[in-house]
């Protein structure tokens, strides 16, 4: 605290250069140049007593000198420091000797040393020092002696008496300034206060203090220019100092508040998420205080639990644990949080070890149940029970990898999950159809925003097990593109080398797939990449005859149908004849698909009629016989079984119609086809209907879904000998066109198509040749057979034979080669009703293949050259002279 003083008359002089102590401030210097050690040597440090020396501004133009950091007494007010700079009192400068002019400040303050500390330097041994000095009271100097080591001058005191001041404090003007300097200095203190919780030691100081000591500690704490300190410094009215100490105190918080209005701007531009960061931090403090329990912190302890229990092997543990321990010190909200925990969860839900009991394989049971579930496909049950039967005496034995190929509903799914069945094992279907991403099987990194494992994964995460039965279906329906190739992928997988450690990208850790029972379906073998077709046993499934179709139904469908629908045969009755037709009129497919939901929709038609009528009509019990039309037809085809009720003679047809559905089973009828199924779609007439116009012939190709029968039309108009192809055909079947038509040119003469004068048959005419239908895409070289029989037809205008159907290749020269897919195209003529079928002599082995049945309703032609072709379609043989040479 600042006592009043008795100044001495005469004090050294320590010059501060542009720089002011006020009363009341404290300030550290380092004294480095010899007058002023001089000067603290003499009149501080070697004194006994507690010594004084003045402080006395000087302006130099140069304004070279910096000053020390300045405390006041009461602690910061304005957070103001600087470095503490040798030689602030440098009197090298000041004593008369320097070039610059020196001003003299005529006023001083007085100052004591509260710290002295001696140094010396090493080597030179020069003495500094380090003195904190504080500001007492102001003195004006009389007179300055610049001649000695340092400067001393003979002062005067010129701060109030204590008799002056207590007059002072009277004064109206006095009081109101001092309350106003109050004011303003208590709101700094309150700003400052919040911002640096320093209040409480200067509120003190505002009430202890005198009101104008306070006045200079104040000013002395702020930075305010070299002026404004001299004018506080000669302000020795204490009403004048007052007040300027009001405008700079003032001007000070006004410029607090101004930093503070900018930083409020800052801070409101801060994101939205930060502000939500925040305000998640304080709930969760809130909930802490409350005892609440956090959920997220539940959430993740819930999967560290899954984590542990699911078996992980130990290498993939501890990267798992690695990731757990990033996601716990991560915020909910933050980015990276949720990807990490959807991965935690996948690698704790993956099956490492959890397997399903493998239960002996009774292969007799097995049987049994193949048997039970398929109807025919004797040799395809064969290879399986051969399958099973290895596995059962060498468990670890790499078998092949059984492929299903054949067109669709022909029960490829059907007998792989009866493998699973019969294994006792989980069975997991994974559709490969339309996969061309590598990403679709191994999955995507986790760089990837969305990504997720592979199908595999995928799937083995929702069977739970690690040892299923997993079908990989339509295996030949994956393609490659720039997107990578999933088929390189589906090698590791089924590789028993590879894929004991498979690698999906989103899990970056080996999975073992080796328990995995792999069986694969493919609708043709022939997309199917060679060295993954190489890894498979192909197990072919021809499409079915009518025959088989008719028992797989009775056997297998209709019962299933009727149990799905909620009906069984006391309800609802399939005579034989009527599912033929459906057969027959309905479907015209290699499997049993349609089949099947033709007979869900009959059966769905019946459950509507039995659940409305089944208490709606209660039964006359005074019921007379009836004969009608409808009944008589029911009960010839129901036979015996029958039940007859006796109905009055004046109910109307549609109450007749609802007692005899109630008391005995509904029996489809050719009515209930055409009504539920609507007007039929196919009948054998097709073939003979087409084929009235010369041009027109019958093909038969390949397609996914098995055999199909595919008509070839041409035509001519007038022209200028182009050929114009439709139908959506691929560059192979547009060859074939090419060669048709050339070899027919050529030949046109030998084959009585033009004389021998005009034997340009383009001559002003184009031809066109139409594939219906003409929305499927078509390709593939079997058709030229078939394309140059329909020109010939054109040229010649003759009909070819309805009843007549062909396939293969033809060279140039008119040699027919052998094509593929022999045994599903003669099944789709026997399904279309076609007698007659022309097939290339080389491919008369994969006959044995096809069905007895149906090759005994069918002629089979053999054809070695284009000529036999033609000798067998056309009625009587073929239109040619002579036989060509080669
Ligand atoms: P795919 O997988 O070949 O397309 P599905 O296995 O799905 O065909 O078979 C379609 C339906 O036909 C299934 O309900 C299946 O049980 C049945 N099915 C196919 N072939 C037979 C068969 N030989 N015996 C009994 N049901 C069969």
């Amino acid at each position: 605290m600042v006592e009043p003083v008795e100044l001495p008359s005469r004090i050294g002089i320590l010059p501060f250069r542009n720089k002011v102590l006020l009363p009341g401030a404290i300030i550290r210097i380092q004294c480095t140049s010899p007058s002023s050690v001089k000067l603290v040597e003499q009149e501080l440090w070697q004194r006994e007593d507690k010594g004084l020396i003045g402080i006395l501004p000087v302006r130099d133009s140069a304004e070279t000198i910096t000053v020390g950091s300045m405390v006041t007494q009461g602690g910061d007010l304005g957070g103001r420091s600087s470095k503490n700079q040798p030689g602030l009192s440098d009197s090298h400068k000041l004593d008369g000797k320097s070039q610059e002019p020196i001003h003299w400040h005529t006023k001083g303050v007085a100052a004591r040393a509260l710290h002295l500390s001696r140094g010396v330097e090493k080597p030179s041994g020069r003495v500094t020092y380090i003195v904190v000095l504080e500001g007492l009271s102001r003195f004006s100097v009389q007179e300055l002696n610049t001649r000695g080591t340092y400067t001393t001058a003979r002062i005067s005191p010129i701060d109030m008496t204590k008799a002056e001041m207590e007059q002072v404090e009277q004064d109206a003007d006095f009081i109101a300034l001092s309350r106003q300097f109050k004011l303003t200095a208590m709101e700094l203190i309150s700003v400052l206060e919040q911002k640096q919780k320093t209040g409480g030691r200067t509120k003190v100081l505002l009430e202890t203090v005198p009101v104008h000591k306070l006045a200079d500690i104040f000013v002395a704490s702020f930075e305010i220019s070299f002026e404004e300190q001299l004018s506080m410094l000669d302000s020795v009215d204490v009403k004048v100092r007052l007040s300027k100490a009001t405008e700079l105190v003032d001007r000070h918080l006004q410029s607090i508040r101004v930093a503070e209005k900018i930083t409020q701007k800052v801070e409101g531009q801060l994101s939205k998420s930060q502000k939500e960061y925040l305000l998640r931090q304080q709930m969760r403090a809130i909930k802490e205080e409350l005892g609440d329990n956090d959920d997220e912190d539940d959430d993740v302890a819930a999967l560290e639990r899954k984590m542990q229990d699911a078996g992980m092997p130990p290498n993939i543990w501890k990267h798992a644990q690695r990731e757990l321990r990033r996601l716990k010190k991560m915020q909910p909200q933050q980015p990276g949080y949720n990807s990490s925990r959807v991965y935690l969860e996948i690698l704790a839900d993956l099956p490492w070890q959890t397997t399903s009991e493998e239960v002996e394989l009774d292969l007799k049971a097995a049987k049994e149940r193949l048997d039970s579930d398929h109807y025919g496909l004797v040799k395809v049950k064969q290879r399986i029970i051969e399958y099973l039967a290895v596995r059962k005496l060498k468990p670890d034995a790499k078998s092949p990898i059984l492929c299903f190929v054949g067109p669709p509903g022909v029960g490829k799914t059907s007998l792989a999950s009866s493998i699973a069945a019969a294994l006792g094992r989980k069975f997991i279907r994974i559709s490969l159809g339309g996969v061309k991403d590598e990403a679709d099987i191994r999955g995507h990194r986790r760089t990837y925003i969305g990504s997720m494992p592979g199908r595999l994964i995928d799937g083995l995460k929702k069977v739970a097990v690690c040892n299923p039965v997993m079908l990989l279906d339509e295996i030949d329906k994956t393609g490659s593109d720039v997107r990578g190739d999933p088929a390189s992928a589906l090698l590791e997988v089924l590789d028993p080398e590879q894929n004991k450690s498979f690698n999906d990208h989103y899990l970056n850790v080996p999975f073992d797939l080796s328990k995995v029972i792999f069986v694969a379906t493919a609708n043709r073998a022939q997309p199917i990449p060679p060295p993954l077709l190489d890894r498979m046993e192909v197990i072919e499934l021809p499409g079915y005859t009518s025959e088989e179709k008719l028992r797989i139904a009775m056997r297998h469908l209709i019962p299933r149908v009727l149990n799905q629908h909620g009906l069984n045969s006391d309800f609802l009755k399939f005579p034989e004849a009527m599912v033929k037709l459906v057969i027959e009129r309905y479907t015209r497919e290699a499997g049993v698909r349609n089949l099947e939901r033709n007979l869900a929709a009959l059966a769905r038609a019946a459950a509507v009629i039995v659940a409305e009528q089944e208490h709606s009509l209660p039964i006359n019990k005074d019921m007379h016989q009836i004969s009608s039309p409808l009944l008589e037809s029911r009960l010839a085809e129901g036979g015996a079984e029958v039940e007859m009720e006796v109905m009055p003679m004046d109910v109307n047809n549609h109450e007749i119609s609802n007692v005899f559905r109630i008391m005995s089973p509904l029996i489809l009828d050719e009515d209930m086809l055409e009504k539920v199924l609507g007007p039929p779609k196919y009948d054998d007439k097709e073939a003979a209907e087409r084929v009235v116009t010369p041009g027109v012939s019958v093909g038969l190709v390949w397609t996914a879904f098995g055999g199909e029968v595919q008509f070839v039309e041409a035509t001519a108009t007038a022209g200028k000998g182009d050929l114009h192809l439709t139908g959506q055909l691929g560059d192979v079947i547009k060859e074939s066109a090419q060669i048709a038509l050339t070899w027919v040119r050529a030949r046109a003469t030998e084959l009585n198509l033009a004389t021998e004068q005009e034997s340009n048959l383009l001559e002003g005419r184009d031809v066109h040749i139409h594939f219906p239908a003409g929305a499927v895409p078509k390709d593939g070289p079997s058709a030229g057979v078939t394309l140059v029989t329909s020109l010939v037809s054109l040229f010649s205008r003759r009909r070819v034979r309805a009843d007549t159907a062909m396939t293969g290749e033809m060279t140039l020269r008119g040699l027919v080669l052998p094509v593929g897919g022999i045994k599903d195209k003669v099944l789709a003529a026997h399904r279309y009703g076609l007698k007659r079928v022309i097939l290339p002599e080389r491919n008369l082995k994969d006959l044995v293949e096809v069905p007895s049945a149906v090759l005994g309703s069918l002629e089979i032609l053999v054809a070695k050259r284009m000529e036999d072709v033609l000798e067998h379609a056309f009625e009587g043989g073929c239109p040619w002279k002579h036989r060509s040479k080669l």
